[in-house]
């Protein structure tokens, strides 16, 4: 049996990926979903860190349209997500899969607070380690929180859920012949304004630390167990492609 690439993962989904068929909120269908896909890779023994957006409930940056001071707004997106870490955590844990959730945003009656070297020792243990509230600062996004928290707690790669299955060359919505990068280099993904694989400034942190990031769709069931065996899905961002695939 193929053997996963990866030893530990920071698995980034967004809120979107909760929606299921609604424009807004948590399906709780969309929600077992995504643990079902958590739970095929904890399986395969690969320690898991999983960063929740909270787009599918709240965004800063809609509030701040609508008239609400920024800073205010992005907390407000931040307890969006401490919203879906829960329902996730629920989710994993009637899947008998072993979970603690951390927040950014101290919030003790529902979650532990982030301590880094506790994160740690959890993943250690063999619990999937939820953390919420993203960087529990405002002006960014979740992104950026999982770049930060894969470099902390030393994770192999970022997998960055998408709707689309990896990076093309041109929309592959719009055009056939639209062709998916296997791999691709940082500089490419940060010079090329077409390329929106994850916030600019998650991006860079990445680069200047070498944290690969891996694009894959997650809406495909089955996708992230093989995005972790290594098969030939999605896309794969990294300051050293030719070594990491080799
Ligand atoms: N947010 C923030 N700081 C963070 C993480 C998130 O202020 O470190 C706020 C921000 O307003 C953001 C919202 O929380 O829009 C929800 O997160 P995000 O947009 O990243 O969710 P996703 O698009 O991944 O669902």
């Amino acid at each position: 049996m193929a053997s996963p690439r990866f030893k530990r993962v920071l698995l980034k989904v967004g809120g979107e990926s909760l929606l299921g068929d609604r424009e807004y909120g948590i399906s709780p269908m969309a929600v077992m979903d995504v643990a079902k896909q958590i739970k095929d890779i904890y399986d395969l023994g690969v320690q898991v860190v999983l960063v929740i957006g909270g787009g599918n409930i709240f965004r800063g940056i809609s509030g701040e349209k609508g008239g609400i001071d920024r800073a205010t707004a992005d907390y407000m997106g931040m307890l969006a997500t401490v919203m879906n870490a829960l329902a996730l955590q629920d989710a994993l844990e009637k899947l008998s899969v072993p979970t603690r959730a951390q927040s950014a945003l101290t919030m003790p009656a529902v979650a532990e607070p982030f301590v880094r070297r506790r994160a740690l020792r959890h993943l250690e243990k063999g619990r999937v380690v939820i953390l919420a509230a993203g960087t529990g600062v405002p002006y960014v996004t979740t992104d950026t929180g999982a770049a930060l928290h894969a470099l902390e707690l030393h994770c192999d790669v970022v997998m960055k859920a998408t709707k689309v299955d990896g990076v093309y060359d041109k929309n592959p919505a719009k055009h056939k012949d639209a062709k998916r990068f296997k791999t691709l280099k940082f500089m490419d993904v940060l010079k090329d304004e077409n390329i929106a694989v994850m916030d600019n400034s998650a991006m860079a942190m990445c680069m200047e630390n070498k944290m690969p990031v891996m694009v894959f769709e997650l809406f495909k069931s089955g996708n992230l167990k093989k995005a972790v065996l290594g098969e030939d899905i999605g896309t794969y961002v990294a300051t050293d492609v030719e070594s990491v695939l080799a």
